[in-house]
């Protein structure tokens, strides 16, 4: 019985981390399921050092577009309406350039 209370704190911590990795990709401008499930499958702590180690979303964005907040797809930055998803994108704040 305490060996099943121990498997099911470390799969609740497990789980934890694999929420914070997603929560930092997310921060970074990347999909945080993708992220959820690279963590749940290769460990939390190779998810957080990958993430990491890639180049800011918004890094990735040429010139004159940015990211939909709704879909991630990238769309120019005059555009009233994603063409992927049609999300309403105008009165959008722009996109601030994201810390390292
Ligand atoms: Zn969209």
């Amino acid at each position: 019985m305490t060996s099943l209370l121990i498997a099911l704190g470390l799969a609740a911590v497990w789980l934890l981390l694999c929420g914070l990795v997603a929560e930092f990709a997310a921060k970074r401008g990347h999909s945080a399921n993708l992220w959820y499930l690279f963590s749940l499958f290769l460990t939390p702590l190779l998810g957080f050092f990958t993430v990491g180690m890639l180049p800011s979303a918004a890094d990735l964005v040429p010139a004159g577009h940015l990211r939909c907040p709704t879909c991630d797809g990238v769309v120019q930055a005059e555009a009233q309406r994603c063409p992927y998803c049609h999300a309403q994108l105008s009165g959008m704040p722009k996109r601030e350039k994201l810390a390292a």
